[in-house]
């Protein structure tokens, strides 16, 4: 199954669509550094333009003049997240078909829990895919749906209908663009206006509307299906509506910006508020609070502030490599790993580190840098986590690997803290995550800690 934890971003009625879509791409990075792609309505027609890389790599290519050209007025953009494996230019985003006379780009952030059911379905009764993108089914669902000479949009619903799981959608052809949310809610996507235009935009994270003078209005709601024209009019449609919403919590725990915005909290507070909590729940003794960069650095603040130990920065991060849980093979991790971080010996010399990680998934990071803050001379390290153990796969968009690779599914926490090497190791419980946010807590998913899958997933 592909995990597509990506970012998305829309601009509608904007004469610098293309280039303010790059710049919101560029906000949004930290969601996807495998491929991106911009689809742009410029003089009533649409175009694609995607790779593989970073945003600055794919989008270099592009003439300068490209991005000045009269006529623009919507787009939508897409940075996909490197998943186990399948990293191909056939699964680059935004999707771009011919559909009627339509030229429709699609941009999807999730993962269908239904996916491969209907993956298999369709391709059993003569559908052809190219990749591995659930964009794919959702495209073949509408088109089923088709009345010739309509626009895409009524076949979008009825597809959207029959699909479940997470989708933060933005699709856009000649008459408009379309943002969507599921019914659960699980992945963000928020609503915005720029100021001095009233240019209407759409982001997975609010971070992205802070660069261009874009003003956060709301967030798509779930289920929400909203159609905006190029004069900034807007309609809303619903989805038939979920028991329960899924916020996914680990976009508070990592994989969210500080800066951003979602669902309705401030992802720095929330992280802050995770490491008060956690100072709360297991205390330490220590010289110094220490992070490990960058997603372990506002839960770090948050225990140093509430436990009243000093905080410090323990471990340079090298700025110019990226996220190394990307990287396919185990041993290419490590050496990323160890060259992304490396401890500063006079920081941590004779001291006992306490030692602020936002999560252990595999648990490479940690043991890498326990075994190096020793080597610095550190003299005891305390490891303590900004969430509760990582015990069950995500199948809503978050890449984590399968149970067995995940070091929580079949270890006690003991046995962890063995394997990495701590001199203690706590995590955060699951009621104190979820104390420190804002919605009710039966309204966030909390799967990959608890095994309570709030949308079952359905077998092919
Ligand atoms: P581990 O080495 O235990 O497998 O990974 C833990 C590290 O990976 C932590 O530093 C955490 O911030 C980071 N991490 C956790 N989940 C993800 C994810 O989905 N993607 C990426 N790139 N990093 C993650
Ligand atoms: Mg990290």
């Amino acid at each position: 199954m592909i995990k597509d934890a990506c970012g998305v971003f829309g601009v509608c009625g904007h004469p610098d669509a293309a280039e303010l879509t790059r710049l919101g791409l560029f906000a949004l990075q930290h969601r996807g550094q495998e491929s991106a792609g911009i689809f742009l309505k410029r003089n009533g027609t649409c175009e694609c333009h995607k790779g593989m890389g970073l945003v600055g790599e794919v989008f270099r290519k592009l003439p300068k003049e490209w991005w000045k050209t009269e006529g623009q007025e919507m787009a939508i953009g897409h940075v996909r997240y490197s998943t186990s494996g399948k990293s191909t230019e056939v699964n680059a985003q935004p999707f771009a078909v011919e559909f009627d006379q339509w030229h429709l780009g699609v941009a999807h952030n999730g993962t269908l829990s239904n996916g491969a059911f209907w993956r298999k379905r369709l391709k059993r009764s003569g559908a052809i895919f190219q990749g591995d993108l659930d964009t794919e089914i959702i495209l073949h669902l509408a088109s089923q749906n088709h009345q010739e000479g309509d626009t895409p949009w009524a076949s979008l619903e009825y597809a959207l209908q029959r699909v479940e799981g997470a989708f933060s959608i933005l699709a856009l052809c000649e008459d408009g663009m379309m943002a969507a949310r599921d019914p659960n809610g699980f992945r963000p996507l928020a609503l915005g206006r720029i100021r001095d235009t009233g240019a209407i935009v759409v982001a997975s994270e609010t971070c992205a509307f802070d660069m261009m003078g874009a003003v956060y209005s709301r967030d798509v709601e779930p289920g929400e299906l909203l159609f905006i024209k190029n004069d900034g009019s807007m309609r809303s449609e619903f989805l038939p509506p979920k028991p329960r919403k899924s916020h996914c919590i680990f976009e508070h725990v990592y994989f969210a910006r500080p800066d951003s915005m979602v669902f309705g909290d401030s992802v720095y507070l929330a992280r802050k508020k995770f490491g008060a909590r956690l100072a709360m729940e297991h205390p330490v003794d220590a010289d110094v609070v220490a992070p490990v960069p960058d997603s372990g650095t506002y839960a770090a603040l948050g225990f140093a502030e509430a436990s009243g130990i000093p905080f410090d920065v323990s471990i340079m991060r090298n700025h110019y490599i990226g996220r190394t849980f990307i990287k396919p093979s185990p041993d290419d991790r490590r050496t990323a790993v160890n060259m992304k971080l490396n401890p500063i010996r006079e920081a941590v010399e004779g001291k006992s580190v306490c030692l602020v990680e936002d999560s252990i998934v595999r648990g490479n990071t940690s043991r890498e840098r326990i075994r190096t803050l020793r080597e610095s001379g550190a003299r005891a390290v305390h490891m303590r986590i900004s969430c509760p153990p990582h015990k069950c796969p995500c199948f809503y968009g978050i890449d984590f690997p399968s149970a067995e690779e995940l070091i929580a599914h079949s270890n006690s926490i003991a046995e962890i803290a063995g394997q990495i090497g701590a001199d203690s190791l706590a995590y955060l419980s699951l009621q104190g995550m979820l104390s420190c946010v804002s919605c009710p807590a039966e309204d966030y998913c909390h799967a990959c800690f608890s095994g309570e899958y709030p949308v079952p997933v359905t077998p092919p």
